[in-house]
């Protein structure tokens, strides 16, 4: 069963949908199971990389900006060294920015699914996942359902929302995609963090992706502890369309969000039956907020292992000095936000884009992360480590008892028989 078919569910469904052969019935539950136009997501790989074949736009060229100076790159053929992107290509493929509409995401996956005889949906509000001792349980408003595998993106488990976080800061954002009277922007290049603004509680900077000279998504975004509101992020957005001479302009389309930047370790398994997919399973870079790539290496993994091997295993993590660097510049983020800017700008000055993008992939050789942190301001990050390894590598691994279900009046089954996904 697939319980939740945002951007992890469906990038689940895809994996089985194109695994011809395995036999297996698939019930696929959410609120609303049509293609939603409520975001874009962006990424960087190869030609090859998932779901890169839906990318509406793809940029070679990605820009940064400091105040009193920028930089430019072109991004270069860099393959992976760990094979945990979940990518493949041919030597030569070089990386590109790109980024696919979450429409055209879901019509694909939902047109591919609905030719398969073998998934079935449920439209239904999700009420209660359990881990029982035979099956997964998914209580929803339309009945309960259960499947010996559950894969799950709606809910952090019990275990996980019981899990301390020390560093709760959440990037918000919103995002217009205008169209201006006169020709202001380069359709050449993505301008990935501009920091030439207000840093006001937080690290803020604006993004902004290309179209034409005259059509742009350009979005502000901060990260702190309390995220602000539509109207904060809308206000800066309008500013900056102003600042740049555009003329009049028209907003086409909006979007607004707010993604977890903690260090709090979550869990893909939730239990013998249920495993967590997507923002839910840990999927979310801390630092960064990107997930989409590491959401369908999530799933490329265990469905592929769940169909071959009838148990999901989740997918590898990754070195274990990624997730401490995470934790460290999380650590500064919360602690000391007014050396988030300069951390930035010292790390772009002294390290290429490209070869930052690589190390947010956490595909790098330990000797290029040395280098690069050792350019970083050294103080700030001895302190924060420092403080990060007495406050033990393990704490948000620490596990808490599960509190108990709450007691809920079961809905109706809504099926005879159970749905179940072997
Ligand atoms: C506006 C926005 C832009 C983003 N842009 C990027 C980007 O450019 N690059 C990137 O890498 N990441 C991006 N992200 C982060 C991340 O990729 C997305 O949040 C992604 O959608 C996470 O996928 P998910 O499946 O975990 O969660 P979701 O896509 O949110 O899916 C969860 C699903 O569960 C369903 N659901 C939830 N509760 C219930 C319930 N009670 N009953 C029934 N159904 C329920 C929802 O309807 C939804 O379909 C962005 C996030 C946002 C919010």
């Amino acid at each position: 069963m697939i319980a939740g078919a945002g951007c992890a569910g469906l990038s689940a469904l895809w994996e089985v949908v194109h695994r011809a052969g395995h036999g297996r019935r698939i019930v696929v539950v959410d609120r609303d199971i049509e293609p939603r136009d409520d975001r874009t997501w962006s990424f960087w790989g190869p030609p090859t990389t998932p779901f890169a074949h839906l990318a509406d736009r793809t940029w070679e060229q990605v820009h940064v900006r400091f105040p009193g100076w920028d930089s430019v790159d072109t991004l270069g053929g860099h393959r992976g060294r760990s094979g945990r992107s979940g990518r493949s290509g041919r030597s030569g493929d070089r990386r590109r920015y790109m980024r696919v509409r979450s429409h055209d995401y879901g019509a694909a996956v939902l047109d591919a699914a609905r030719r398969s005889p073998n998934v079935e949906f449920v439209s239904a509000d999700i009420r209660e996942i359990r881990d029982g001792p035979d099956h997964g349980v998914v209580v929803t408003s339309a009945g309960e359902l259960r499947a010996p595998v559950v894969f799950q993106s709606v809910r952090l488990s019990p275990d996980d929302a019981a899990a301390p976080v020390r560093h709760p800061l959440r990037q918000h954002f919103s995002g217009w995609e205008v169209h201006t009277e006169r020709p202001v922007f380069d359709t050449d290049v993505v301008t990935l963090m501009d920091f030439d603004t207000d840093q006001h509680d937080g690290t803020a900077f604006f993004y902004v992706l290309p179209e034409s000279p005259h059509r742009a998504l350009v979005e502000h975004t901060m990260f702190s502890l309390e995220p602000r509101d539509r109207a904060f992020h809308d206000d800066r957005v309008g500013a900056r369309v102003e600042s740049m001479g555009a003329g009049s302009f028209t907003i086409e389309r909006t979007e607004y969000g707010s993604i977890p930047m903690e260090d709090r370790l979550v869990q893909q398994r939730w239990g013998r039956h249920v495993w967590n997919l997507g923002t839910v399973g840990g999927m979310t870079k801390p630092t960064t907020g990107y997930t989409f790539q590491r959401i369908h290496a999530q799933t490329r993994h265990l469905v592929e292992s769940w169909l071959t091997t009838d148990v999901p295993a989740p997918l590898p993590s990754a070195p274990a000095r990624y997730r401490f660097a995470d934790r460290t510049l999380l650590h500064i983020l919360h602690e000391r936000p007014e050396l988030g800017r300069p951390i930035f700008e010292k790390l772009f000055a002294t390290t290429s884009i490209d070869r930052v993008l690589t190390f947010l992939d956490e595909d790098s050789s330990a000797l290029d992360d040395a280098r690069m942190i050792a350019r970083l301001p050294w103080r700030p990050f001895v302190a924060a480590a420092v403080a990060e390894l007495g406050s033990g590598l393990s704490v948000g691994n620490r596990r808490r008892r599960r509190p108990a279900a709450p007691a809920e009046a079961a809905p109706p089954a809504v099926h005879a028989e159970p749905h179940l996904v072997a």
